[in-house]
């Protein structure tokens, strides 16, 4: 009597804290983290990651349509940052290249196919002068975590410290934060366009000594190939739209 009455209770458990539309897709999101931080130490082949993420983007396609969650256009895109007062960019945004990159060299890759967007931070203190407290990165988008790192320590080698990356079903694109601060979701994460993920910071190999800054790159996927794209002129108009 008493184990029925605790199988039961187990099933019932799986059955509120899995509810199965979605408690098989939670399990696509761990992988393709772990694909992910697979393919950032080059310990995975090239072809075998370029079908997985091929194949991760049909069912997170899949999986963000469940929610319900329209898809954000690139018009309606958020300034991934909030509780500024006044923002810079690394060489007046022409920060941007791409020509030896390649998403599957991994952490170690070459050029900038990114963003740096500095706080006001004189004293490089990792908060904001005019306020004194942390600034927020925000989601740009409607969309889901699929990679967090956020053990992050003075030290370590790795380059882009602790950081996140967000898949955008609207056009089949990962957004990538590095240097954070802590960081606010979970792997498998749906956010909204807008909601706040994490501090901006100044974790990584590099970063560490240097301004606080958010480094945002944007790589749409063409049949599994994330291949970064320049998007300055979407961050400025984001930006005007936020300071309106
Ligand atoms: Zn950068």
């Amino acid at each position: 009597m008493f184990l029925k009455k605790r199988t039961t209770a187990i099933i019932l458990l799986i059955l509120i804290t899995c509810p199965e539309l979605f408690c098989q897709d939670t399990g696509l999101f761990d992988r393709w983290n772990k694909t992910d931080l697979l393919i950032m130490d080059v310990k995975i082949p090239k072809d075998n990651a370029i079908d997985s993420i091929d194949n991760y983007v049909t069912l997170a396609n899949k999986y963000f349509k469940k929610t319900g969650l329209k898809t954000t256009t690139r018009e309606q895109w958020v300034f991934p940052m909030r509780g500024w007062t006044s923002v810079s960019y690394r060489s007046a945004g022409n920060d941007y290249g791409d020509i030896y990159f390649d998403y599957f060299q991994g952490g170690e890759s070459h050029n900038h196919p990114a963003h740096d967007i500095f706080i006001l931070d004189k004293d490089s203190n990792g908060v904001e002068d005019s306020t004194g407290k942390k600034v927020e990165a925000l989601s740009m988008v409607n969309g889901i975590v699929f990679t967090v790192l956020s053990d992050w320590k003075t030290g370590d080698f790795g380059r882009g410290g602790n950081y996140i990356k967000i898949y955008d079903p609207e056009s089949e694109a990962m957004f990538y934060y590095s240097h954070l601060d802590s960081i606010f979701v979970k792997v498998g994460q749906v956010v909204k366009a807008g909601d706040p993920v994490a501090y901006v910071g100044r974790t990584g190999r590099k970063a560490i000594g240097g301004r606080t800054h958010l480094h945002i790159a944007y790589y749409p996927i063409y049949n599994g190939y994330p291949e970064p794209e320049n998007f300055i002129d979407d961050l400025y108009r984001a930006e005007k739209k936020a300071k309106k």
